[in-house]
């Protein structure tokens, strides 16, 4: 080979093995530089002087509207508003209000169905289904309602054939079924010591956590081509293994990251490359997410900072290697150390494909 030749050689070779000058981790100066979406919020007021805070963070926001609290249609209205406000910023999920007087009827799927279009027309990107379906309705007998119940198939067929996601927080964290000094994470524990009212463990009359998740997969089994959303790591946050078992047998299945990163952390403490295996193995269907709730109620700025300060402990979390400690778990642990490709897609781009966002 002739010498002038050895360049183009080599420079191929570099390209085929994937060695550049731009190095493979992210450090945490580069949170401020890197676009991202916070896949799971509730901002409930339209108030929010949010441009900077989105501007300065390359951040966009994907607000849930949820059963829960405020009236969905006001949250709707809310999440539209915002929508308008803040393009290319915030978009939002629409819901429905479970009605138990219309599911003792003869017409509920029909009326969730029309609710569900209304909500949707503002330009939702998928539909939120809350623990209220498992955890709280009952019918007139009494008996819990689950989402397996073959009255919800023509409602879930109907988001499938919008073509949009279905987002679900179904069940709750294992640990709600636990003794308080079994449980993994100390938030866990201060929630349910002080609210003893939805501490399953102490209410055996209630569904299981296995019935939850039961539900949830006889679901999924029901709706093959549904894109599902499950919130809260899909309730299997516990165990990096379990939840790999159900990304395998549901194919259309991601998961978001939201209010339970620490389950994360407790699980790296014990065994840092097993969650890091998971992760990279899993890259294409896990979403960034925090679960803020934001009404309004305190001053921006103090709201702002909070929430940026908890973003980069994630952040740094997800692309350091630095011993780190949380107050949620005893043990300290260590930053996952990914690789940027994977940062990117838990940060930002599953959010775009899930969600068909507008890159
Ligand atoms: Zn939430």
């Amino acid at each position: 080979m002739k010498k002038q030749n050895l360049v183009p050689v080599f420079l191929g070779l570099i390209s085929i093995f994937g060695y550049s000058c731009q190095p493979a981790f992210y450090t945490e100066a580069d949170y401020f530089k890197v676009p991202k979406i916070d896949a799971h919020v509730h901002i409930l007021t339209t108030e929010a002087s949010l441009t900077e805070h989105l501007t300065s963070e390359k951040l966009r926001l994907i607000t849930i509207n949820v059963n829960a609290g405020e009236d969905v249609n006001t949250q709707r209205d809310t999440a539209v508003t915002l929508a308008k406000k803040f393009p290319g910023h915030i978009c939002y999920l629409a819901t429905f209000a479970f009605d138990t007087a219309v599911w003792n009827g003869d017409n509920w799927e029909q009326e969730t169905i029309a609710a569900l279009g209304r909500n949707i027309s503002g330009g939702a990107v998928g539909v939120k289904l809350w623990k209220n379906i498992g955890m709280t309705e009952r019918d007139r007998a009494g008996n819990f309602i689950m989402v397996s119940n073959s009255r919800f198939d023509p409602v879930i067929s109907f988001i499938e054939q919008q073509g949009l996601p279905l987002t679900g927080h179904l069940g709750e964290p294992k640990n709600c079924w636990l003794p308080t000094d079994s449980m993994t994470v100390n938030n866990d524990k201060r929630y349910f010591k002080r609210h003893p009212e939805y501490h399953m463990y102490l209410h055996p009359e209630y569904p299981t956590y296995q019935d939850q998740l039961d539900a949830r997969d006889n679901m999924l089994a029901k709706h093959p081509n549904l894109k599902f959303i499950g919130c809260h790591l899909g309730s299997e946050e516990w165990s990096v293994d379990e939840l790999a078992k159900k990304l395998d047998r549901f194919p259309n299945m991601a998961v978001d990251l939201a209010a339970r990163i620490c389950h994360l952390q407790y699980q790296s403490a014990k065994n840092k490359e097993k969650v890091r295996d998971f992760l990279i193995k899993y890259q294409d269907r896990i979403l960034y997410g925090t679960d803020i709730n934001y009404s309004g109620s305190k001053l921006d700025s103090m709201f702002y900072a909070g929430i940026r300060t908890t973003r980069i402990k994630d952040w740094n979390y997800f692309t350091g290697e630095m011993e780190l400690k949380s107050p949620d778990i005893d043990s300290p642990f260590t930053g996952l150390h990914l690789p940027k490709q994977v940062v990117d897609k838990i940060f930002y781009r599953n959010a775009v494909k899930w969600y068909k966002l507008e890159k």
